[in-house]
């Protein structure tokens, strides 16, 4: 039985240049009601996991939501599902959609986590991201979070912003640093399409930084981040030592989880299926008892080692040789030109990406694919 909740809350206050996320305008009777319905569709899950290791509330935006939601979610989730001790609960939050008595009504409820998408502290990055709030907004958010005892925070940050420099990526990456978080998110601006990004780069209207600069910035990120002990234990996630994202590492293992609310993924007994996307259809579909599942597809064998490469690769560690073999594939024979040219290393029980390998990653993950005749 999974251990691990999901739960999609596809609001925002206003839509980020670059985001293809699940997320519409909020709007709050129609959250409300949106709330409602979640709150069916974990009663129709009620029997489908077992004791909770971790939740994680996603978005959108989830703290855009009404202070009261966070209690009444909360009720609906306990009356349905068992809490491990120690459990990990997560909630995302924009520092334009907190304040002092919503955090305190997260804790108040059990959340024991908050990521917080601060993305830049340069008002001009943010200005050409779209957010919703200043860099003087983020700092009172995070000292709102401190002082409200939350322990374990994450900030959320990209890099290869137009126009953002080494220097302002080293700052913000500083200022980031100096409120200790527990752990930090460094993601590349990707320009994904049908974001007005895309069209704004297709139109000469923005241009992205060079490729070179943006190797640079994540190069900066694994130095720096490391120099002040922050441990970078998946692509694109630093952390001090005992604070890896449990939810996260449990995707990257490939563990089974489930998913409520629009667009909400779930992974069980080998079978990945996915909510509909369409809120109205959502509300609709749940309020009538029936789970809103858009789609449920069987893994083969070949996706099973496709995953386990892809995702096993993400973290720093690497991926498990006995697991491997265990799925049939043969590490050392297939592998060997990618470890020769210093992509790859091995050791008795991992194969990982080096550093050279972890800057082009999706190419030798690829190339990896193509060696086992995967592609
Ligand atoms: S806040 Fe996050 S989910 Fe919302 S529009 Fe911006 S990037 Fe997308």
């Amino acid at each position: 039985m999974p251990e691990y909740l999901y739960i999609h809350i596809p609001f925002c206050i206003k839509k980020c240049i670059y985001c293809d996320f699940l997320s519409v305008t909020y709007d709050e009777p129609y959250a409300k009601e949106y709330v409602d319905a979640l709150c069916r569709e974990l009663v129709l899950k009620k029997n489908s996991a077992g004791a909770l290791k971790t939740i994680y509330i996603g978005g959108g935006t989830p703290s855009v939501l009404p202070e009261e939601s966070f209690p009444q979610l909360f009720r609906s989730i306990r009356n349905n599902f068992e809490f491990s001790a120690g459990i990990e609960i997560t909630v995302e939050a924009n520092p334009g959609t907190i304040n002092e008595s919503k955090i305190n009504t997260l804790l108040s409820v059990g959340i024991n986590r908050i990521s917080l998408g601060v993305q830049s502290f340069n008002d001009n990055e943010l200005k050409t991201l779209g957010r919703i709030h200043t860099s003087d907004e983020a700092v009172k958010a995070i000292e709102m979070i401190k002082k409200a005892g939350i322990n374990n925070f994450s900030i959320d940050l990209m890099y290869g912003i137009p126009e953002q420099t080494m220097v302002s990526w080293k700052e913000t990456l500083s200022r980031a640093v100096g409120f200790s978080p527990k752990h930090i998110s460094s993601y590349e601006l990707t320009p994904e399409k049908k974001t007005p990004l895309y069209g704004m780069i297709d139109s000469k209207k923005i241009k992205m930084p060079d490729e070179e600069l943006v190797l640079e910035m994540y190069n900066l990120a694994i130095d720096y981040l490391a120099s002040r002990g922050y441990e970078h234990y998946e692509i694109s996630n630093f952390t001090l030592q005992g604070f890896r994202c449990i939810h996260n590492m449990n995707y990257w293992n490939r563990g089974e989880y489930i998913g409520a609310g629009a667009g909400a993924h779930s992974f069980t007994n080998g079978v990945r299926s996915k909510n509909t996307g369409d809120i109205k259809k959502y509300i609709k579909t749940v309020n009538s008892g029936i789970i809103p599942k858009l789609e449920s597809t069987k893994l083969t064998h070949t996706d099973e080692i496709k995953e386990f490469i892809f995702l096993g690769l993400r973290k720093t560690e690497g991926i498990n040789i006995t697991k491997a073999k265990e799925l049939g594939l043969n590490i050392p024979a297939s592998c060997k030109g990618l470890i020769d040219e210093g992509y790859l290393e091995m050791d008795e029980n991992y194969l990982r990406l080096t550093r050279k390998g972890i800057v082009i990653s999706n190419t030798v993950i690829v190339r990896m694919f193509y060696g086992l005749g995967l592609e």
